[in-house]
């Protein structure tokens, strides 16, 4: 795997968006806003805690909607990278969230799905935005891990939300890119590997 400059970034970036994107009039249309740059060590995705509603065991699938669902639609599409700017093929995306309103499933597996980055390195999510919940602001909870490397267990936040500022887990560098059709959504995980 060649080494991603910042134009490489920039350029596959802008195409990995676009061609993730989905027909589908649910979700949106528009390409994201590339990521910015790229440094040769970006930091680290942050580890955040797992919280009470991990399963594991969860199915593989990358869409996590179904008809009649309610809640706002939302694709989430972005690169799994190393530290070093190298996208992480074949990488374990584990997603978990809740509802529309606020309610994990227990019981089954709805809302919860895993996926394997493509070669580029890059995952895409059909979901939906969750709901607030008991005190804590909107996100999303993922773990990340690299092909026989430490798992990363994270979560992903939403910008503009009035409760960010008093959620006691909440980060500006979790933040979630939203385009501006509030249905298309860009987050790269940086993975610190060895
Ligand atoms: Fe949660």
């Amino acid at each position: 795997m060649s080494r991603l400059t910042r134009r490489t970034i920039l350029t596959t970036g802008a195409f990995a968006a676009g061609t993730l994107l989905t027909r589908d009039p649910t979700f949106a249309q528009t390409p994201l806003a590339a990521t910015p740059e790229c440094h040769d060590h970006p930091a680290a995705t942050v580890r955040q805690t797992e919280g009470p509603f991990f399963k594991p065991s969860s199915p593989e699938q990358t869409d996590l909607f179904e008809p009649g669902m309610a809640g706002q639609p939302l694709e989430l599409v972005g690169f799994v990278l190393t530290r070093g700017c190298k996208a992480v093929p074949g990488a374990l995306l584990d997603f978990w969230q809740a509802d529309n309103a606020g309610t994990y499933d227990n019981s089954g597996f709805r809302l919860r799905g895993h996926q394997f980055a493509d070669t580029e390195g890059r995952f895409r999510l059909r979901t939906i935005v969750p709901a607030v919940y008991d005190g804590r602001t909107r996100h999303i909870h993922v773990k990340v891990q690299a092909p026989n490397k430490p798992i990363l267990t994270t979560q992903l936040y939403f910008p503009n939300e009035p409760q960010n500022a008093n959620d006691f887990l909440f980060r500006p560098d979790l933040l979630i890119a939203i385009g501006d059709a509030q249905s298309a959504g860009r987050f790269d995980f940086v993975l610190k590997l060895g």
